[in-house]
């Protein structure tokens, strides 16, 4: 018998509740009856990004978001700042390219983040720069970011704060209005247990006002247009209905547990997952550990790839190896969206299967006891 477990930062877990929304029949978006859903979903939106802008929806992955957002308040030649940790800290400085600007892509040290005092310099160096563009949760190294250290520097300028927030929003604390962050872009496939497809783009007042000078060229993801859509309460296009109808689900789901709750939860889960993998000998790889995916460097002596394949392979548990260059030199346990304890417990027990079968020497048992101790103790 297989049954699967997806220990993955996304696509994540699909709660059985939200996929049976998913499920209904479909509805028409031009119809009355679309509207107060589409209105619930908003106001949920509002909520897990903690703002009172309304959120642009769009039928995309996490990448869509970032390039609605950054083609929406920027025109070709724009100076743009992109800080570089991870494959997905390049993306940024990739769609800039794209789209004609000029980006100052800051390479930092993978496994570390950037701090804030560096981003104040590169602002100081580049005062025509017409925004910063960060990642939160930088997936490809588990590094998490100080986006509200990083805000305070940035809203003091005239660049716009874009965050990337794809793995990290409503797992980690992110209170847009209250840091001041500018843009923040999320994909549906990670902590909103749902399946991939739609991707979000929240906004601060500035940024809604400078989207309506930017000219970059644009056309399905045109943020203007998107703009302009939300006041009727509805998308330019079809939207991903079943799609919407599952987020109204898992945003009522998300709503009742809280956030915060939320947040603890993926911090006590990610500690489990550390202090499991820790007592077995291994190593963590980032120097600033996110709570939305663990690295953790492939042990001396051990084929790399074969721990992810083993235990998707023969356990049916599906963990994410190293991108880039890290390809088999880590391996990354996430506990993101719709996971508990018994999930993290399963994780570190499979694990330890796997690792005896590769031949790593450890005390037989020990990552699973460090793991629940972190859910026995006060
Ligand atoms: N940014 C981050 C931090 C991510 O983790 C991901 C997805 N792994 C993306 C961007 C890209 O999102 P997508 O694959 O949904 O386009």
């Amino acid at each position: 018998m297989e049954k699967r477990l997806l220990l993955t930062p996304g696509p994540t877990m699909v709660p059985p509740e939200v996929a049976a929304a998913e499920a209904q029949p479909i509805i028409h978006h031009r119809a009355p009856e679309f509207d107060p859903i589409f209105m619930r979903v908003q106001e949920g939106l509002q909520y897990v990004f903690q703002t009172k802008n309304p959120v642009v929806i769009l039928a995309s992955s996490g990448t869509g978001a970032m390039e609605c957002a950054l083609t929406g308040v920027c025109s070709p030649g724009d100076k743009v700042i992109c800080i570089e940790g991870g494959k997905f800290g390049e993306r940024w400085g990739e769609i800039a390219k794209a789209f004609g600007m000029n980006p100052i892509r800051e390479a930092v040290e993978w496994g570390t983040s950037v701090q804030p005092d560096r981003i104040k310099e590169l602002l100081e160096e580049n005062p025509d720069a017409k925004a910063v563009c960060i990642t939160h949760c930088e997936t490809s190294t588990g590094v998490l970011t100080d986006v509200k250290a990083i805000a305070d520097v940035v809203s003091k300028t005239d660049a716009l704060l874009l965050v990337d927030a794809v793995s990290s929003l409503g797992a980690e604390e992110l209170r847009m209005d209250e840091w001041k962050v500018d843009m923040v872009v999320t994909g549906s496939q990670k902590a909103l247990m749902l399946p991939p497809g739609l991707a979000f783009v929240a906004l601060s007042q500035r940024a809604i006002e400078r989207s309506q000078k930017a000219t970059c060229a644009s056309y399905y993801f045109s943020l203007k247009k998107y703009l302009k859509n939300l006041e009727k309460k509805t998308t330019p296009y079809t939207p991903a209905i079943s799609l919407i109808l599952a987020l109204e689900k898992s945003l009522e789901m998300i709503k009742k547990e809280g956030l915060e709750n939320i947040w603890a939860r993926h911090a006590k889960l990610s500690s489990a997952i550390q202090a499991g993998v820790q007592a077995l000998g291994l190593k963590i790889y980032s120097q600033v550990a996110s709570h939305v995916v663990t690295p953790i460097w492939v042990p001396e002596g051990i084929e790399g790839k074969a721990i992810p394949k083993k235990l998707r392979d023969k356990y049916g548990v599906t963990i994410a190896g190293g991108q880039a260059q890290l390809e088999g030199k880590i391996i990354r346990i996430a506990t993101l969206g719709y996971a508990t304890l018994f999930d993290a417990t399963t994780g570190i027990c499979a694990l330890e299967i796997v690792l005896k079968e590769l031949g790593y020497k450890f005390e037989e048992g020990a990552g699973i006891r460090a793991a629940l101790k972190v859910f026995m103790e006060k």
